[in-house]
């Protein structure tokens, strides 16, 4: 009789556990985005067009990282930060986006003379993949006058927002010197602006040495996220260095001299 109490209780107790491991539904903290391809898709433009798109550092032991939408209000702090740190980096800038180019006018300039690499993201952030080759050039040439008026240079080097061109982008982007730059990290931050190890687990698994493919990497987050600014940024410089890394700009780890980074 005791042995068979014993048995219920310990069925009873395994249905329990059981129940409590039994997967929860998790609801997203951010809005559903559909999954897209956007670096095969751009492979494909590129063999149509004869784009030239960045994937990663030619130069080994490399680490550019690269920051998207700004500039905002935190991009300064991040300057600051660069600075002390005496790293170079890449920022691929908006007009108008969460931010707008003309009230930040001082900050883009300090990044260009403090020898960040300056580089287009669009004037306001659309899709490219759903324009026509004279909307994209709209895109471009407005960024690029407005860059021309506070540096006195106009960037080669761009990336096309969320990753998404289509045959007519590739062809004005090819036609026009553009050199697009995707990447081989992205910390996804803007999913987990709070969360930076969850960005960081991005950047172990590529950095570490126990990945047998260690090379050049071009790695994307956002200035436009605080704590990828006040938090990740530091851990980022703090773990490149620990795994022998240096951290340059696109343009220094592609070997491509400051010259070929702009046209006037
Ligand atoms: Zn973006």
């Amino acid at each position: 009789m005791t042995m068979l109490l014993y048995t219920s209780a310990l069925l009873v107790l395994a249905t329990l556990l059981q129940a409590s491991v039994l997967p929860i539904p998790q609801l997203s903290p951010e809005p559903v985005v559909a999954i897209h391809e956007p670096l095969l898709e751009l492979k494909r433009v590129k063999a149509k067009s004869g784009l030239n798109v960045i994937t990663s550092c030619d130069q080994p032991n490399t680490l550019a990282i690269t920051f998207d939408d700004g500039p905002f209000e935190y991009t300064a702090e991040l300057l600051d930060l660069l600075d002390r740190e005496n790293v170079k980096a890449t920022f691929f800038m908006n007009g108008k986006n969460i931010g707008d180019i003309t009230k930040f006018e001082d900050v883009v300039k300090r990044a260009f003379d403090s020898g960040h690499h300056i580089a287009s993201h669009t004037w306001d952030h659309k899709d490219l993949s759903q324009m026509n080759e004279g909307q994209v050039r709209w895109e471009m040439t407005r960024l690029d006058d407005t860059f021309m008026r506070i540096l006195g240079v106009r960037p080669l080097y761009m990336r096309p927002p969320f990753g998404y061109l289509n045959d007519a982008a590739g062809h004005y982007l090819a036609s026009n010197g553009y050199k697009v730059v995707t990447w081989t990290i992205d910390t996804n931050d803007w999913r987990h602006p709070r969360d930076i190890q969850a960005s960081m687990k991005f950047y172990r698994a590529q950095l570490s040495s126990a990945n047998a493919n260690r090379r050049g990497f071009i790695a994307l987050q956002h200035d436009t996220k605080a704590d990828t600014v006040r938090h990740l940024v530091p851990a980022v410089i703090k773990y490149a260095r620990q795994q022998g890394f240096e951290m340059v700009t696109v343009g220094a780890c592609l070997g491509d001299p400051q010259s070929n980074w702009y046209r006037s």
